[in-house]
This record gives structure tokens, C-alpha cells and sequence, in this order.
């Protein structure tokens, strides 16, 4: 293998770069990106860099010159929108086409948009440095801002808005926040901690219609109530970016399908990060993971496997989430849980843990730091239950 092209210069990339290079390759690395800037960190997005506006230099993830000095030919700016898989070229935005002898898929994710919805006026979304720095500036203290979607995203958005003195409200569609993935009574925590710190939460209510007026949005809601908006946010989730793979034969089925090494169905083609799905052996279950330490690991992993190496990625995952002064931590998966047992909780802190088949299977930890490692563990030596919920 002479020439590796890697599409989507993000975390998953600069981490195949690091793999490709750790593990022996010499050849080549041309690293195609659709964004203009070098690759950044995106947690800060909806965090510190939303309050203080995104300073790219202190977002990026690797220094300027560490692309040279790994021997990456950069190709920013430039989105793929083709593969030819038996020719074994991407095609890029312009027509022009860039053989490969090995292909890493790392296009992450984007925005879902509202759909129609939008059309009426600017509706924000956080996914790139572009869009943070453009709501930044409409975050001014006293505005009203009015959040579609109470996900991670959306909370962490809210959370940073009311710390800047917004008038912050945000709409659920479901009956408690983040319902579905942590269930209702771990869910609540998250709605009474923003009660508690004056975000106006509205859930079981149904976005209806989005008005523009001179004044600003007016957001209608399904049960007929109306939200002044100055500000108006989506956050309601991420599609995978595979719309360039139609027609390749690579096989996509919300997300890159990936084998338990993170091949694809095309020869020399492998995928990592948030667009990759694959078996995880840890959980013997089929998942794409949409976190930042499993596009660091995946990355790694998927340069392996190019470069000849059969081992599964099997991984506990992991995420944070930072709202107000709550430390959020989840090891492990939370969907698909049978029994979730909240086995402490306090205005300041909550643990939650999560099992299935008998098996305890993931942990949140709210302001506990120290129960993470712990629970970690247990899970990736699949503890039973009963083991698991005793102790801690
Ligand atoms: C606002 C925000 C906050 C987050 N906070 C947390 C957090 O607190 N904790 C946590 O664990 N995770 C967090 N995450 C998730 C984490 O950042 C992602 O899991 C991680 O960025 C995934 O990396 P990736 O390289 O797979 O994809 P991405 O970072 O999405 O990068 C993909 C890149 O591919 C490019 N691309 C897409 N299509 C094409 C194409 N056709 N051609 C060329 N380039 C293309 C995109 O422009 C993008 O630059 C957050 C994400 C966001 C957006």
C-alpha cells in the first residue's frame, strides 16, 4: 500500500494519520477535508468557545506544522462527492479524482435540519466552528433564545446561553429530557438542573410552525402556545455524512457498515468515528457512537486494520457533557437497557447505572468522578448485575 486518502479532516482523520504512522507506513497520506480550516476540537463548540466567542488557533487539534512533518498532503476546502471503489478513486467537488490504495472513511455527521420548518428564517445549528461563531455573536444577555431539542447539544447550548445572562427556553418534544437514551427518572435530573438554574424547559410540546416577525421568531407550538424568539436554535441530532458513498457500493445503513475491524464491504476501504457502524464484541451488539474518545480510538484502529491487522474494536464508550456546574460521565451504552437503577442522587450529583441480560452495561456519573473507573470496569469484564448495583 503506496497511497492512503482519508475523507473528513476531523478527530477520527488525525488519528488514522497518527495510526498510519505509528504502525510503519511510509507511503502516502492525502487528507481531504470539506471544511476550510485545519482540523479542530468541537466539544468546546457548545461549551467554552460558545461563551467566549471560537478562537480557531486554540480549537486546533494538531499544530500547523504537524501535517508536514507526518508527510500529509492537505486538501481542505474540498469536499468528496464521489467513490468509485473499483477504480479505487475518490472523487472530489470539481471533478477531480484521487486514487487510493487505502480509503478511510471519517466524515462524521451533520446537523438534522427542521426541515421546512427553516425556511422562514435563520435557525441555528452547532456543528462547525462557522456556526458557533455565528450564534456567539446573536448571544447577547437579555435576548430570548428559544432551543429546539433538549439532546446533550441542545442542554449544553442552554446551559452557556443563561450563563451569559439569556433568557433561554428550550422545547422537548419527549416528556422528560434525554428520556429515550437515560430514561425518565435520570432524565428528570437533567430537567429539574436547568429548572433549577432559570431555563424554561417546555417538554411534551411539538414545534409546529417557526413565524418571522419584525421583531423576531415567534415559535409556535403544537398545543397552541406561542415562544418570543430572538435567537432560535435546532438541536435535533445528526445525521451520518455518507450521501457522497451513494451509488459506491459501499454499504451504508445509517452510517458507513463497518465489520468488527472497521472495513467496509469495498476492498482497502475502511471507515472511523462518528459515521462508522460496527459490531462491538464488548456488547455483541451493532452501533455507531457519536463521541469524541471513540473517534480518538476508532481512528487508531481503523489505520490498523488498512494496514493488515484483524483485531475487533471492542470498546467501552465514553462521553461528557458539561452543563452548568454538572459534570456529566457515561461509560459504557445506555440504549436498550432493561433495568437502569439510580442508586444516588442529590441536587448536585446522581449515578445512574444501566443493565441488560443481567449484565450491567453503563454508568452515568454526575459530579462522581471516582465511580467512573470503577464502572468502567465492570463493564468491560461484563459484572453481573447484581454485583454491579451491590457496591458503590
Ligand atoms: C458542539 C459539539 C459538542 C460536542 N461535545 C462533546 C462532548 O462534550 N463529549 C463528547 O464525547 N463528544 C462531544 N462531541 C462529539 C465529538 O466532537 C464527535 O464525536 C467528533 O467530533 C467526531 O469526530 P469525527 O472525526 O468522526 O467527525 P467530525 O468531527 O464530524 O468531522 C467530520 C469532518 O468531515 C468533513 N466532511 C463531511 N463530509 C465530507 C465530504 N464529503 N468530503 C470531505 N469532508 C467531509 C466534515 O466537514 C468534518 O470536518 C461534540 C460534538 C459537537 C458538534
Amino acid at each position: 500500500m503506496n497511497r492512503v486518502v482519508i475523507v473528513g479532516a476531523s478527530l477520527a482523520a488525525v488519528n488514522a494519520v497518527e495510526g498510519l504512522r505509528k504502525n510503519g507506513y511510509q507511503g502516502e497520506i492525502e487528507l481531504v477535508g470539506a471544511e476550510p480550516d485545519l482540523p479542530y476540537d468541537r466539544p468546546p463548540l457548545s461549551k467554552e468557545a460558545l461563551r467566549a466567542g471560537p478562537e480557531l488557533d486554540k480549537l486546533l487539534l494538531r499544530e500547523p506544522d504537524w501535517y508536514g512533518a507526518q508527510g500529509v498532503e492537505l486538501r481542505l476546502g474540498t469536499a468528496a462527492v464521489g467513490l468509485d471503489t473499483r477504480a479505487r478513486h475518490v472523487v472530489l467537488a470539481g471533478g477531480r479524482e484521487l486514487s487510493y490504495d487505502g480509503l478511510v472513511i471519517a466524515t462524521g455527521g451533520s446537523p438534522r435540519s427542521l426541515g421546512s420548518l427553516e425556511e422562514v428564517g435563520p435557525v441555528h445549528v452547532i456543528r462547525s466552528v462557522a456556526d458557533t461563531a455565528a450564534l456567539h455573536e446573536q448571544l447577547v444577555p437579555g435576548r430570548h433564545l428559544v432551543v429546539i431539542g433538549a439532546g446533550f447539544i441542545g442542554l449544553e447550548v442552554a446551559a452557556t446561553a443563561r450563563g451569559m445572562g439569556l433568557d433561554v427556553s428550550v422545547v422537548e418534544r419527549a416528556p422528560v429530557p434525554l428520556t429515550r437514551v437515560l430514561g425518565d427518572e435520570a432524565g428528570s435530573w437533567f430537567k429539574d438542573h436547568h429548572l433549577a438554574n432559570g431555563v424554561n424547559l417546555h417538554c411534551g410540546s411539538v414545534l409546529d410552525q417557526i413565524e418571522v416577525t419584525p421583531g423576531g421568531s415567534r415559535i409556535r407550538l403544537a398545543d397552541g402556545s406561542v415562544l418570543a424568539a430572538d435567537v432560535v436554535v435546532a438541536g435535533i441530532g445528526v445525521l451520518p455524512a455518507t450521501g457522497w458513498l451513494d451509488g459506491s457500493g459501499v454499504r451504508v445503513s445509517d452510517g458507513v457498515v463497518c465489520d468488527p475491524s472497521l472495513r467496509t464491504s469495498a476492498p482497502g476501504v475502511v471507515a472511523a468515528g462518528d459515521v462508522a457502524r460496527w459490531h462491538n464484541p464488548l456488547f455483541d451488539e451493532t452501533m455507531r457512537v457519536e463521541q469524541w474518545r471513540n473517534a480518538v480510538e476508532q481512528g487508531g484502529r481503523a489505520a490498523l486494520s488498512l494496514l493488515g491487522d484483524n483485531d475487533a474494536f471492542a470498546t467501552v464508550p465514553y462521553f461528557w457533557s458539561d452543563q452548568f456546574d454538572a459534570k456529566v460521565r457515561f461509560v459504557g451504552v445506555a440504549g436498550g437497557a432493561e433495568r437502569i437503577q439510580v442508586k444516588q442522587t442529590g441536587d448536585a450529583s446522581m449515578v445512574a447505572l444501566f443493565g441488560r441480560h443481567d449484565k450491567i452495561r453503563g454508568a452515568l456519573c454526575i459530579n462522581a468522578p471516582r465511580l467512573l473507573a470503577r464502572y468502567q470496569k465492570a463493564i468491560r469484564e461484563q459484572v453481573a448485575w447484581g454485583e454491579a448495583t451491590e457496591t458503590g
